[in-house]
């Protein structure tokens, strides 16, 4: 059976970045894919606005992934494409399973893992949207895919519900191609993209955004012929007489994305509610020794520019692992968080292998003007810093430099409005 010492699963940005960080002629590497090609979900993101930290220009989705792809080709670095984990156990090595068309199901095995196996898009399920089932009602991901990469026109009359970056970016896509997007409802009180999709998304093309409203009923018998919105107040109740009715034949969901992680079943990993994903330490290693997990598998990111960022993390510890310069015995020490911090990554840092600034990433519940982030340990103030402004659309991050802990134990990030 072929050994690696390194095994990333996924070929997007992350799986990418961690591998040409980890590259090493004297290592044995591999990506394994499951699509036809590397890139994952950047490929159907033709628009542009990536790269501008990475690579200092703005690219488009496919033209970052080929940036990626090309320097993957330079090194050699091996990959396999229509290739799908099914699954990963570990007694000495990480024995992980393996699905093909040409070869059927098979094994490998591998020193250490990266998981980089992406996110999914939550549906009318996870909700529960009353009303009629008829055709028409999609993802915004899958509505992006059926006109980016197959080249169709997913309807003509479109109502978005939620108002996350896909959805926000596939109003104007639609737009420009020709639909009549009638308009985002989003049940909070704000939008849940970032600043730049809702100005750039819907402002620019006099598309309303309706705030505190929620779908309420679906029509149709075999397609869709109308979606009901209406308003909802700060309990998220439901306000009497202020339904609006659309006539549309498409509803798009872009109500939120959750980590792909189900291969981690077997693994009885440490796993964080609040992010729905492995709890880390600052070296993206989960609690199975050799085991990392990076990019949106771990939590979801805004800009792939912080994917590739946190991926090299990944990729450079795992050769770390691999060197065995590092401290077996682990000294964990969790962040802790208040409430009005919705999660965050790391959750533990290994105090016994502290080698450098931890980088703590996380978001708010709701958002905040003019706030103060402390952070204490030991009950003192170990670091301060203002912001002028956040939201649970984008993600926040603090540095803490090894100088800054006065102790092993754990520390505290709490936020704090100033006046
Ligand atoms: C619609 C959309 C718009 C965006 N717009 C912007 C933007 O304007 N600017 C910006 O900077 N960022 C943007 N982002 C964010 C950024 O593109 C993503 O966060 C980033 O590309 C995610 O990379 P990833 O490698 O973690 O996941 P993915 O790209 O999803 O890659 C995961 C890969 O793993 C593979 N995989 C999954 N399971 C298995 C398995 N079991 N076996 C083998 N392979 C598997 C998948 O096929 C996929 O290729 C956008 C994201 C989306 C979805």
């Amino acid at each position: 059976m072929m050994t690696y010492d390194i095994c990333i699963i996924g070929g997007g940005a992350a799986g990418l970045s961690a591998a040409l960080e980890a590259y090493d002629p004297t290592l044995n590497i591999t990506i394994i894919e499951r699509s036809q090609s590397l890139g994952g979900i950047l490929n159907q993101c033709i628009h542009n606005g990536f790269g501008l930290h990475v690579f200092k220009e703005e690219l488009t989705g496919p033209e970052y992934a080929q940036r990626l792809i090309d320097q993957v080709h330079q090194l050699n670095i091996h990959y396999a494409l229509d290739t799908t984990v099914i699954d990963i156990d570990k007694q000495d090595l990480f024995n992980i399973k393996l699905t093909n068309i040409e070869k059927g199901e098979f094994n490998i095995l591998s020193k250490t893992v990266i998981l980089t196996t992406g996110c999914y898009e939550k549906t009318r399920g996870h909700i529960s949207i009353p009303g009629d089932r008829p055709k028409g009602i999609m993802t915004a991901g899958s509505a992006q895919r059926y006109l980016n990469i197959d080249g169709y026109m997913v309807g003509k009359n479109i109502f978005i519900l939620g108002s996350g970056d896909i959805g926000l970016i596939m109003a104007r896509r639609l737009t420009l191609e020709g639909a009549n997007v009638l308009g985002v409802a989003e049940i909070m009180p704000y939008s849940n993209g970032l600043t730049r999709n809702i100005v750039q998304c819907l402002h620019d093309f006099d598309i309303p955004l309706y705030l505190s409203h929620t779908v309420v009923d679906i029509k149709g018998k075999e397609n869709l012929e109308s979606v009901t919105i209406q308003q909802v107040d700060s309990n998220r109740q439901l306000v009497p007489n202020t339904q609006k009715t659309f006539l549309v034949d498409t509803l798009l969901l872009s109500i939120g994305l959750i980590p792909d992680i189900k291969l981690f079943d077997h693994l009885k990993i440490d796993y964080d509610p609040k992010t729905q994903s492995a709890i880390v330490n600052q070296h993206l290693e989960s609690s199975i020794p050799g085991l990392f997990v990076c990019g949106n598998a771990l939590h979801v990111h805004d800009l792939v520019d912080d994917v590739t960022i946190e991926s090299k993390k990944a990729g450079r510890y795992a050769k770390t692992y691999l060197k065995d310069t590092k401290k077996k015995n682990s000294l964990l020490a969790s962040i802790d968080i208040d409430q009005h911090i919705q999660h965050v990554i790391p959750q533990h840092i290994d105090f016994a292998n502290l080698d450098e600034d931890v980088e703590i990433s996380f978001r708010t519940l709701k958002k905040y003007q003019h706030l103060e982030v402390v952070i204490t340990q030991d009950k003192k103030v170990i670091r301060k810093s203002k912001l002028a402004y956040v939201a649970p659309a984008e993600m926040q991050k603090i540095k803490l430099n090894p100088s800054h802990f006065i102790s092993k134990n754990n520390i505290l990030i709490s936020l704090s409005e100033v006046k």
